[in-house]
């Protein structure tokens, strides 16, 4: 089985942003500059935006970290949303989600300016991604196909089986993969929740993409030989030998399937970074438009 190493990958992609930025620097020009907005202090979050900062330092990008306590007003959140849509400096900006339950979360992300949304999750960006039209790619797919193209894991014919149909990964994923575009015109079939029988889809795929939030979902039985699992899912579960007392698995019985498959993510170090990669190339585009 060949390891596909997403943290090393999207540290040496990192790196040729960063010549890019320090060129753009040395001909006077400002840097791109990515905002994060948190609400509230949410571990998992918290750990995510802290990986986007130090990606931006990486990459030499500029970045700011807007925070608003848990219990922030929804308007208060528009008015930041407002602020950095008509802020010149800024290039891009994310809201990390979730967002506390009194907040309505789809009437945030619509909020944010369709050239700014870094994050490829406002409709616009989604309707044109789904036309083949030029967006910003949804960060955590656009990863992916980075990885796939990057380790020649071709797509085209290819059957892939996409599990969990979630706005921000399994359903651009399926569209992406399926596209007539380059590392597209997969056979793609989404399995979610409601499917009867998941195992006789995945049992025939080639390509595996599970982001369930399940641990160990994905077992050995299911999958066929040779194939290749990208293993999106991030999941906390109970270590008592670790100083945190948890530790981080994704969507798959990695062990289990090692012997079995060709290429395999692991968690950490696979998608993760790689999602945070997706989101400062998306960053780089925003700036280049700008
Ligand atoms: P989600 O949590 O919004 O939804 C889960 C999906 O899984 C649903 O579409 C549901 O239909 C499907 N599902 C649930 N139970 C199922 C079952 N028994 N059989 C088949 N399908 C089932 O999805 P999400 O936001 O895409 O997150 C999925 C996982 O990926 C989570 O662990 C999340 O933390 C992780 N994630 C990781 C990254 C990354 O950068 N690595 C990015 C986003 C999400």
């Amino acid at each position: 089985m060949k390891i596909i190493d997403g943290k090393g990958l999207a540290n040496q992609l990192k790196d040729e942003l960063r010549l890019e930025t320090d060129k753009l620097a040395k001909l006077g020009k400002r840097r791109p500059h990515l905002a994060a907005v948190l609400v509230g202090n949410n571990p998992a979050s918290e750990s995510y935006v802290r990986n986007k900062v130090r990606s931006c330092q990486q990459a030499g990008f500029e970045s700011t970290l807007i925070r608003r306590p848990d219990d922030v007003a929804e308007a208060e959140l528009l008015t930041v949303i407002e602020q950095l849509n008509s802020n010149n400096d800024i290039d891009g900006f994310i809201v990390q989600l979730p967002l506390p339950k009194h907040i309505d979360e789809q009437k945030v992300l619509l909020a944010i300016n369709p050239d700014k949304d870094v994050d490829g999750f406002h409709p616009m960006n989604f309707g044109k991604m789904a036309q083949g039209m030029d967006a910003f790619l949804p960060a955590t797919p656009y990863g992916i196909l980075l990885m796939l193209e990057h380790y020649g894991i071709e797509t085209s014919g290819k059957e892939v089986v996409v599990i969990g149909r979630s706005n921000i990964v399994g359903t651009p994923m399926s569209i992406l993969l399926s596209r007539k575009a380059k590392l597209g015109n997969a056979t793609v079939t989404l399995v979610h929740s409601r499917t009867k029988n998941l195992k006789i889809h995945t049992q025939n795929a080639d390509i595996i993409i599970a982001a369930i939030g399940i641990p160990k979902f994905l077992t050995t039985n299911m999958v066929k030989d040779g194939a290749t699992i990208i293993d999106v899912g991030i999941n906390r579960v109970e270590d008592a030998t670790r100083k945190s007392g948890y530790r981080l698995v994704g969507d798959v019985d990695y062990d289990g399937l090692a012997p079995k498959v060709e290429f395999m993510t692991p968690v950490p170090g696979g998608v993760g970074p790689m999602t945070v990669l997706g989101l400062m190339k998306n960053t780089m585009k925003a700036y280049l438009n700008n």
